[in-house]
This record gives C-alpha cells, sequence and structure tokens, in this order.
C-alpha cells in the first residue's frame, strides 16, 4: 500500500519521488508516488538519479497495449544518469561517486544467450520500466552490469537520452541489417529518438543517408544530424521521392519503426535483395505484405528490439570521442512528466523529452 511522505517518516524512512502507473489510460494515470529510498542488495548498485530519458515505450506501457499483460504498479522510464552512491556486497569495479547512465536491458548472465553476448535474446530479458520497475525515480538499485561510464562529453540531460535509442538502432544496422559503407539507407522520422540515432549511426558506417521528416523545421534538423537527403514526408510521397534520389533502383536498406502509416512503401523503396528492418510499430502493426513482392525482389523482412550490451558500451565509446551528439527537445522538471507524454503522443517533441531529478 502506497504511504504519504509524513507517515514514511514516521517510520524512520528516507523517501523518494517515482513515477508510477498503477492502471492503463492517459496521462492523467501518471502518479508522482513517495516510497522509500531503496537498499542496494548483493551484486547490485544504487543511481542517485539525476535525469530520466522518456521514451515511446513508456508511453505504451502507460496506454497499455491489447494483448500485452504489464505487471503493475510499475515505476516508468528505462533511460536514466546519476551518481552511483550506495553499492552492495560483491560489487566490483564500481565506486560510490562514479558518474554513469543506466544500461536499460536485465538479463539473467548465465544463460547460452547472455554467454554469448547477445543477452537481448535472453529469456528472462526484462526492459527497465517494461517489464521490471525502471528509471523513473530518485534512486534505482539495479545490478552493477546495467551502469557504465557516463560519457565525459555529456552532460546528465544528454546523457540521459542516448542508451535505449541508440542501442535499439546500432542493433539494427549493425547487427540485423548488416549497412555497409556505399550502401543507401532510409530512415523514417529522421528526428524521432530512434531515428536520430539511425541518421547518425548510418552517416558513421559510411552509408549514404535518406530520411524522411514532417515540416520544414524538422528536416532542416535532420540534415544537420548528416543525413544526405531529407524528404518532407508532409509535402511530398516519400515513395516517389526515393525512386527520383535512386534513379529508381531502391535503397538497400529501409530502418523501419512507424508501421502501418509507413510500412507497405517502405517495401516498395527497397532495391532487388534489399532489407527492412522494424523495431516498432507506432502507427499500429498489422500491415499487409505481398509475398510476391517478398520473393520476386528477393527481400528481407528483419525484426529487432533492443541489442547487446556490449554493442551498448562501445556505442557510448563513440560518444567519448565525440562521434555522435544527444538530440534533445527540452527537459522538464519530474512532476511534469504527463507534459513529457503528450508532447511525444502528439508529435511535437524535436527530440528526446528529458525529465530533471
Ligand atoms: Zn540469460
Amino acid at each position: 500500500m502506497c504511504r504519504t511522505s509524513a507517515e514514511l517518516h514516521t517510520l524512520g524512512m528516507t523517501t523518494m519521488r517515482c513515477v508510477v502507473v498503477r492502471e492503463h489510460g492517459g496521462v492523467e494515470r501518471l502518479q508522482l508516488e513517495e516510497r522509500p529510498v531503496p537498499t542496494p542488495g548483493p551484486g547490485q548498485v544504487r543511481v542517485h538519479v539525476r535525469a530520466i530519458g522518456l521514451n515511446h515505450l513508456d508511453t505504451w506501457v502507460r496506454r497499455g497495449v491489447a494483448g500485452h499483460q504489464f505487471p503493475l504498479p510499475l515505476i516508468l522510464s528505462s533511460d536514466a544518469s546519476g551518481v552511483i552512491d550506495a553499492v552492495g556486497r560483491s560489487v566490483a569495479g564500481v565506486r560510490e561517486g562514479d558518474e554513469v547512465v543506466v544500461l536499460p536491458g536485465v538479463s539473467c548472465g548465465a544463460c547460452e544467450a547472455c554467454q554469448s553476448g547477445v543477452d537481448h535474446l535472453c529469456r528472462d530479458y526484462d526492459i527497465l520500466g517494461e517489464s521490471c520497475d525502471g528509471t523513473g525515480a530518485e534512486y534505482v538499485c539495479l545490478p552493477a552490469a546495467n551502469v557504465a561510464p557516463k560519457p565525459r562529453l555529456l552532460g546528465f540531460e544528454d546523457a540521459a537520452a542516448i542508451c535505449l535509442v541508440f542501442q535499439t538502432a546500432w542493433n539494427m544496422l549493425v547487427r540485423r541489417a548488416e549497412l555497409r559503407a556505399g550502401e543507401t539507407v532510409l530512415v523514417h522520422a529522421g528526428l524521432s529518438g530512434v531515428g536520430s540515432a539511425a541518421v547518425q549511426i548510418a552517416r558513421a558506417l559510411g552509408a549514404q543517408v535518406v530520411a524522411t521528416a514532417g515540416g520544414p523545421e524538422k528536416c532542416a534538423k535532420v540534415a544537420a544530424l548528416g543525413a544526405h537527403h531529407v524528404i518532407d514526408y508532409q509535402a511530398t510521397d516519400f515513395v516517389a521521392e526515393v525512386r527520383k534520389l535512386t534513379g529508381k533502383a531502391g535503397v538497400q536498406v529501409v530502418f523501419e519503426h512507424v508501421g502501418e502509416a509507413t510500412f507497405s512503401g517502405s517495401l516498395k523503396c527497397l532495391s532487388r535483395g534489399g532489407r527492412v528492418v522494424t523495431c516498432g510499430a507506432t502507427t499500429g502493426g498489422n500491415v499487409q505484405v505481398s509475398l510476391h513482392q517478398v520473393f520476386f525482389k528477393s527481400l528481407s523482412i528483419l525484426g529487432s528490439t533492443m541489442g547487446s550490451k556490449g554493442d551498448l558500451r562501445h556505442v557510448l565509446r563513440m560518444f567519448e570521442q565525440g562521434q555522435f551528439r544527444a538530440v534533445l527537445d527540452r527537459t522538464l522538471p519530474m512532476d511534469q512528466v504527463a507534459e513529457g507524454h503528450r508532447l511525444l503522443e502528439a508529435r511535437e517533441a524535436m527530440g528526446k523529452i528529458v525529465l530533471t531529478v
């Protein structure tokens, strides 16, 4: 049962605020609750959270997904940065005072997938804030394996905005689609969280980057991230534009996360032997696929969720070297989390939303 702050203080407990969903629904279901500050168990560290990164995933967990059971009540959010302020027994390599980012996937560490470096394929895999309590709190206890040094070039706000989206985009482009230098990739919604990560990763890999965005202001921001061509999907048909740009040949890879609104167009944009890789379906997941198109053009449809911790640590090193940057729309105080969700759902955000603690 949730107690008030005053009651917890009477019990001698130090309390913290956290963002909790107890029932699915609109932004009014987001509750700021007081809970006791957790104590790290063996193998765990406690992060004093400085900034919390929001993702579209947060809004799905809040709204609920038909046919999927979330273990409510849940503390929301998968991304955060902060400072280690307590360390449990049997923890090596992490100390109090370390500035860290949170790695958002928790796995068993003992199975074949975990030991093969593909921990995101572990059968006991949890995404923070989705299948277990997340980072939307002033303090969070995590396995020591779930923190990594904060890239020194980034402030806490920027650092809280990168892990989930860069891990996802890296796994999609590098591991699943195997995008190579000299190939052309179409990235949908190049200013969205995963989109802005994909534009930067594809550029760093040496690919030719075509991206979409809605409206001239967003298009200019995507071009500044490194896209070679930006298509304003509100003004033109992206399929026709891709055909024009590629001399009707199509692109080798399409980076999908939009779903029903774009998927059939994405398949039409592919060259022979092309690959579409998808990590999401923000406009719905029931798409029509013509098998004739798939086999005649030798297409590959690839699914992807999250990515390995090893790849994420590699990405963080690239941030350390200044090769990538976080794309923030704005920061909001933690008690304005509802406004953050509203901005994401209305597609008003031009980049990531970060809550300051
Ligand atoms: Zn495992």
